[in-house]
């Protein structure tokens, strides 16, 4: 999360924002941006006349754009509009402040340690031993069992493994949460969303992409696109869920 803190000596001239910090929170975010551009689009400097001013995400969100202020500028509808159609287009923004994987990944170790006293940790070299002990086949599945089970023989009780994937939220919103600029395209095309989940000649896949002119593009559950031949209609299709902030796919265990 963003710390508050003063990032802009502009805040010290208003006495509310300096008390609650230019970050205090999204809402105060955006209500600060107003106030800096003077509620003047950053594009026309007023030249449309168009008094309805918004706030945007310089770099998108989607594309990684932080929330902070220096992300953010007003402009007004007119232009916001025309600059989300692509007619228009801004320079500059800033990305979120990530951690490396191997940071984050750490982070959540020693967290997960701390939060669990009975917790042990393992290591990939001593999963892999086990996991050979058993005879069982590179998966991460596989990987899990043998953790478990330490390198003990494994009775499997089921033959089918869940794939459950999360939808980074530059594909999916489910909500106009605050920090959206309450632009979310959820049009449907041919009655299917991006992601939902379908029957196409007694497979299940997911759509990654939709042509206006009938066709789609079928993806797996780990995103790879699926060659089909023909081209899978949408009328040839049946829809077996719809999209969530997740999306599911079974498989059967490969049988030793
Ligand atoms: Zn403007
Ligand atoms: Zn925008």
């Amino acid at each position: 999360m963003v710390k508050p803190g003063l990032k802009n000596p502009e805040v010290l001239q208003n006495k509310s924002l300096y008390q609650k910090g230019v970050n205090y929170g999204f809402a105060n975010t955006k209500a600060y941006v107003l106030y800096r551009d003077g509620h003047i689009c950053q594009y026309c400097k007023g030249k449309t006349k168009d008094k309805r001013v918004e706030v945007h995400h310089i770099i998108y969100r989607n594309n990684g754009g932080s929330d902070e202020e220096s992300n953010l500028t007003t402009l007004c509808k007119t232009d916001h509009d025309a600059l989300h159609k692509g007619k228009i287009a801004l320079k500059g923004g800033k990305k979120r402040g990530q951690l490396s994987h191997a940071t984050q990944m750490n982070s959540i170790r020693v967290q997960l340690l701390r939060a669990l006293p009975a917790a042990e940790e393992t290591f990939g070299f001593i999963t892999k031993e086990h996991r050979q002990l058993i005879g069982l086949p590179k998966e991460h599945y596989f990987d899990a069992a043998a953790i478990a089970s330490q390198g003990n023989p494994v009775n499997f009780r089921t033959t089918t493994v869940l794939h459950k994937k999360s939808i980074s939220d530059g594909d999916y919103q489910q909500t106009k949460g605050v920090r959206s600029e309450q632009r979310i395209p959820t049009g449907k095309i041919h009655g299917f969303r991006k992601f939902d989940k379908v029957k196409y000649s007694g497979n299940e896949y997911f759509i990654k992409g939709r042509m206006s002119t009938g066709y789609a593009i079928l993806m797996n559950i780990s995103g790879n696109k699926i060659d089909l031949k023909p081209i899978p209609k949408f009328d040839r299709m049946e829809r077996l869920s719809a999209r969530k902030s997740w999306i599911i796919s079974q498989k059967i265990i490969a049988s030793s």
